[in-house]
């Protein structure tokens, strides 16, 4: 009855582990993929009037014309090369377009290790084969690491930076390493770039798209603009590439939601600075508060910081912390590695220094 592409989608291996958190009363919850801030209220407002004013229709397919100028706008800003430019339906549908659009059964596509858990799943329901880089132990992209990945059947290398979940940012050296490879192969690069507004430690986040000409740059409005439930993104990059999502999306998605295009255009030119300079303050707390105890990198951006666990067993950890009322979520949902674990710091000054305490008495 169910097709055969789905037999290659293995349920998760950490069930169990999610089984347990369920049965979690009042948890101390550092497990969340999202901001903990809300939609910034002239945004909602915003939204809330494109509702009011019956703006509750279909959009084109390709994105309404006012958000697509000034998401081209905010990416030439950035200095980001691209031809063509699609909202989605968040960074979630561009990457399903992507992979649809992209890729041919027995297609390699290459993933640093760890890395954000779609990716694989994707490319596995589309009959390709994805690749892992390993990035450890301090998730820095190497040319020869990469060099080893990549081989004639390569379609192209993903990127994530911030990193979902290792709070890594790439240098740019590290970024011109997989720029040179991947033009010396004429490879395309899918630079998901959802976290790039999450970034403590410099001005702004340097991203592929920047050097390299056949990038396809994912952004959204998830992230830095907490609007995860409005399910909104953009897609830039070559234009044959562009156009033929475009098609796929009329014939899946049809278009995107309505008014949360029309609260997008205004939430590009709406500071999230102040937020963001509550995460770094998290981000250090976080840090400084796990540095004696666990082998920890600093995250330089996202909201994610990812130690290795003492003992090396990321599950088994994640079921003491469990059994200590703490929720966090082992390195394997995003890992070939059962090492590390990932610990969200997108919650509340009191809920981490909580979690701090848990983690250095289990620790
Ligand atoms: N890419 C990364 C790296 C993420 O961490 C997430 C969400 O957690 C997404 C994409 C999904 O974003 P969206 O809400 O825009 O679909």
């Amino acid at each position: 009855m169910i097709s055969d592409r789905l037999r290659r989608i293995k349920p998760s291996g950490v069930r169990r582990i999610f089984d347990l958190a369920r049965q979690m009363k009042d948890p101390i919850n550092l497990s969340i993929g999202e901001p903990d801030f809300d939609i910034p209220g002239p945004l909602k407002e915003e939204g809330i009037e494109w509702i009011r004013r019956g703006f509750n229709k279909y959009t084109p397919t390709q994105g309404i014309p006012e958000l697509r100028e000034k998401i081209a706008h905010h990416l030439k800003k950035k200095g980001v090369q691209f031809d063509e430019v699609m909202v989605t339906a968040g960074v979630t549908g561009g990457l399903l377009l992507a992979s649809l659009a992209l890729i041919n059964p027995g297609d390699e596509v290459v993933i640093p290790d760890p890395y954000f858990v779609m990716y694989e799943y994707q490319v596995l329901l589309m009959g390709g084969v994805p690749v892992f880089v390993d990035t450890y132990p301090d998730f820095r992209l190497r040319e020869e690491a990469l060099a080893g990945a990549l081989s004639k059947r390569t379609k192209f290398i993903v990127i994530n930076s911030p990193n979902n979940p290792t709070g890594a940012v790439y240098p740019e050296e590290d970024l011109a390493g997989v720029a040179r490879m991947a033009r010396e192969r004429d490879l395309l690069v899918l630079s998901d770039d959802i976290y790039d507004n999450f970034v403590f430690d410099q001005p702004s986040c340097p991203c592929l798209g920047q050097i390299y000409e056949r990038t396809i740059t994912f952004g959204g409005f998830s992230k830095g603009w907490a609007m995860t439930g409005w399910r909104l993104g953009y897609v830039a990059g070559p234009r044959e590439i562009i156009q033929q999502m475009i098609t796929l999306q009329q014939y899946t998605f049809s278009s995107v939601s309505s008014f949360a295009q029309k609260a997008a255009v205004k939430a590009l030119d709406f500071n999230v600075d102040h937020y963001i300079d509550g995460y770094k303050r998290k981000r250090d707390l976080i840090y400084e508060g796990l540095k004696e105890k666990y082998r920890v990198q600093k995250p330089g951006g996202a909201f994610y910081i990812f130690p290795e666990v003492p003992g090396g067993n990321g599950e088994a950890f994640v079921e003491k912390a469990i059994e200590q009322n703490l929720f966090i979520i082992p390195g394997t949902v995003f890992s070939k590695k059962n090492t590390h674990v990932r610990i969200s710091f997108a919650a509340t000054e009191e809920r981490l220094l909580r979690g701090i305490e848990v983690l250095n008495r289990i620790g």
